[in-house]
């Protein structure tokens, strides 16, 4: 279990990293999503590009007896970015180290992180963007050369110290790739785009789900759940386990399409996988802002929705089913919107 790698460390150089620091990381997780993570590629379901790739750069750093080269992950959350750190991790044979970027608070803390990192470990820093900029700065050094550069002593006596360190791996996840510094963005080996998964993709994730939890779905069952997971492992099994509860108030062993439809009904989940949320935003900018565009705070303030929750969760399935367009002006509801929504459309 990932929290059970988070142990208190000394490396006998003074350096202590916090428990905390390594923990806090883990915030949104649960017991019950940890359960579910698969641990090797094989087990790990789409996304066969990546895949691919990884494959071959993972084989031949095993080969080389050398650490990988750092990766960043980018993509909507839930699909996948922890559980693919830690399939590589797995793969590699490599002790995996988890922290986030709004969990690392000083310099110091990072730099404790990096010098209790042995040969070949994984750091995995979620949320990567969110790290502070004078933190980011000791990155740099330690991706590019395995150093750590820091000051000792004040005015005229200041000298520039610099610590080696053991050759590891970063694993950066971010759901805004756009928001990394060049000069982050550019030392990573790497740069992986995570895709929405299909629904016979997550047919599969939610078949393997269901075993795991110790209940029968039938095939009809776990697709109609696939298509309203909207592209994303995490809902895919969040819904699994809400229609299980109905199952089971049901007495039922196996879950079928009939309590299936009738548990993501009671949940507001369409058949398209929209649910409250979704059509709020869809809702305010038809009936708001007369389809739009309209722009992303002005948004958030209609609907009472964070901008970032807006940015990160709602649009990218709203996008890809071509229900909203992102325009220089804002954001506009197409004419599908419309229609989803069954509002009368007249196209100026
Ligand atoms: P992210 O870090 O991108 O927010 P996670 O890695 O935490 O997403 O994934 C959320 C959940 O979805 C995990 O607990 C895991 O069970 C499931 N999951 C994600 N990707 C896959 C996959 N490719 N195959 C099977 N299950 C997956």
């Amino acid at each position: 279990m990932i929290k059970s790698q988070f142990s208190k460390e000394n490396n006998g150089e003074g350096f202590d990293v916090d428990n905390r620091l390594m923990s806090s990381l883990t915030i949104e997780e649960d017991e019950a999503e940890n359960s579910l993570r698969p641990h090797t590629m094989g087990e790990y379901v789409g996304q066969s590009k990546i895949k691919k790739n990884l494959d071959v750069y993972i084989t031949a750093a095993k080969e080389r007896k050398d650490a990988l080269d750092h990766v960043l992950l980018y993509g909507p959350p839930g699909l996948g970015k922890t559980t693919l750190a830690h399939v590589i991790a797995c793969e590699l044979g490599a002790q995996i180290r988890v922290t986030s970027g709004p969990a690392i608070e000083r310099a110091a803390d990072l730099a404790a992180i990096l010098t209790n990192l042995e040969k070949g470990d994984i750091l995995f820093i979620d949320e990567i963007h969110r790290l502070n900029r004078n933190i980011e700065e000791v990155l740099y050094p330690a991706m590019e050369d395995f150093s750590l550069d820091f000051v000792s002593g004040k005015g005229p006596m200041a000298r520039s110290i610099r610590l080696p360190l053991k050759r590891f791996t970063l694993i950066g996840a971010t759901t805004r790739a756009g928001m990394l510094s060049s000069p982050l963005r550019d030392r990573f080996g790497m740069m992986l785009r995570l895709e929405m998964y299909t629904p016979e993709e997550l047919t599969d994730i939610i078949s393997r789900s269901s075993r795991i939890l110790g209940i029968a779905i039938e095939p009809a069952a776990a697709l109609e759940l696939a298509k309203r997971s909207r592209g994303t492992p995490r809902i895919a099994n969040r819904l699994l386990r809400r229609v299980r509860d109905f199952a089971q108030y049901e007495k039922l062993d196996t879950i079928n399409l009939a309590v299936t439809k009738k548990a993501l009904t009671l949940m507001d989940v369409d058949e398209l996988g929209l649910d409250v949320t979704d059509r709020t935003v869809l809702e305010a900018i038809i009936d708001k802002f007369a389809g739009g565009p309209v722009g992303l705070d002005t948004l958030s303030a209609a609907t009472g929705e964070e901008a970032s929750t807006i940015e990160d969760v709602v649009e990218p399935f709203l996008i890809q089913l071509g229900f909203i367009t992102r325009t220089p002006r804002g954001r506009m509801c197409t004419k599908n919107a419309y229609e989803h929504l069954n509002k009368p459309y007249f196209d100026l």
